[in-house]
């Protein structure tokens, strides 16, 4: 048996990267020829329910109450586990969440089984599964399967097209059981949550487009200036106009931490690259970037790539890049703003 195990929303209801992971579970199903089983937790994790008992699903099974409607690892954990137990599961995925990854480990060792985190490819082959993971900063993929099980498996989102959740199933709906789990009063409390305003929040990992800033945006110009004003106001005007995720490269986020003029809104959980995230968008704009391979290595899942660099021989020039502009940035953007804004 499988067991796809979700959180559901503060709505009730299912996030894409639940139904994404959901698709990838239902194809792992159908190749192997096992029947397949979802764990749901959450405050109410009733609409989510509802929404897939005709997913071909044999049971839909549910841990709820407001303390599973939480993130906390004390009764995530404890409600993967009791799920895991109630479905008799061999193979079990989810969601890479940031709430999967930190309890999927703990749970795996309760129940004696093995983990794999960053999952971003699930097959069959000779009756088994096989997982696909990168490794040494996403520079070598390894194809690999486990005899160990229980088998706990976190995928990443975008490696499947989400679910829909037409009627798929054979012999009626599935059945919603309600799986009871008393835990003691947990000691971390959820007092609420803060986040950047949305225009602050320049980490956009639905977006199409993957825009990144390099050095060169705060490096001196043709007249020898330096026009980081310049740059702030152009970069921001863009992402206002494009919903663009914002990347930057290595060199970029670091001058900060030497002290220069840099652009305020940078932050090294904006690093694209070897030692920076490596972010999955249809398509991606480098602007300012020498396209060096440290940083180049993070646009692994970036659909099309393009850049702008004043340099006709750099990184990007030399396979890296699909179409590269030898142009100004400051000029390119401030023309392209233009057009988005009529
Ligand atoms: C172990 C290790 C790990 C690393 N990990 C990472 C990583 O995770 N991510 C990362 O990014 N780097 C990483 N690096 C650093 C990487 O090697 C490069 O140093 C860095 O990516 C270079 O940044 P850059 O392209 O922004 O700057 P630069 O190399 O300074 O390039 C700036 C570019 O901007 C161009 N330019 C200037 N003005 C304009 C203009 N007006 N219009 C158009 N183009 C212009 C210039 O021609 C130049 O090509 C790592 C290095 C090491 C050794």
């Amino acid at each position: 048996m499988q067991l796809f195990l979700a959180h559901s929303e503060a709505d009730g209801t299912l996030a894409t990267a639940a139904l994404e992971a959901l698709a990838a579970t239902m194809q792992l199903s159908e190749a192997l020829g096992v029947p397949f089983t979802v764990g749901l937790i959450g405050d109410n994790p009733g609409p989510a329910a509802d929404s897939l008992t005709a997913c071909g699903a044999a049971r839909i099974l549910t841990v709820s109450g407001p303390a599973f409607g939480q993130a906390r690892y004390a009764t995530d954990a404890a409600a993967a586990e009791v799920l895991c137990r109630a479905a008799g599961a061999s193979i079990i995925t989810v969601p890479a969440t940031s709430r999967w990854n930190r309890v999927l480990p703990g749970v795996a060792h309760r129940l004696g089984g093995r983990c794999d985190t960053h999952v971003t490819g699930l097959g069959a082959a000779d009756g088994q599964p096989q997982v696909s993971r990168w490794f040494y900063r996403q520079r070598m993929e390894a194809v690999f399967t486990r005899r160990t099980r229980p088998w706990l498996l976190a995928l990443e989102g975008g490696i499947a097209t989400a679910a829909a959740l037409g009627n798929r199933q054979a012999q009626g709906p599935a059945p919603i059981e309600s799986i009871p789990l008393t835990l003691d009063a947990p000691r971390t409390q959820v007092t609420g949550f803060e986040a950047p305003a949305a225009d602050q929040q320049t980490i956009r990992p639905d977006a199409n487009l993957l825009f990144v800033t390099g050095a060169g945006w705060t490096k001196k110009q043709a007249d020898g200036q330096v026009k980081v004003a310049a740059a702030e106001a152009l970069i921001l005007d863009f992402l206002r106009l494009s919903r663009a995720s914002l990347g930057s490269t290595k060199s970029l986020v670091d001058l900060g931490g030497e002290g220069q003029a840099i652009l305020p809104f940078l932050s090294h959980l904006n690093q694209v690259g070897q030692t920076g995230a490596t972010p999955r968008h249809a398509k991606g704009l480098a602007t300012c970037c020498h396209g060096e391979e440290p940083h180049t290595v993070g646009w692994r899942f970036i659909g099309e790539r393009r850049a702008i660099s004043l340099d006709a021989n750099c990184g990007w020039a030399r396979g890296k890049a699909d179409i590269l502009y030898v142009a100004d940035a400051f000029a390119v953007l401030g023309k392209v703003n233009e057009l988005l804004a009529q």
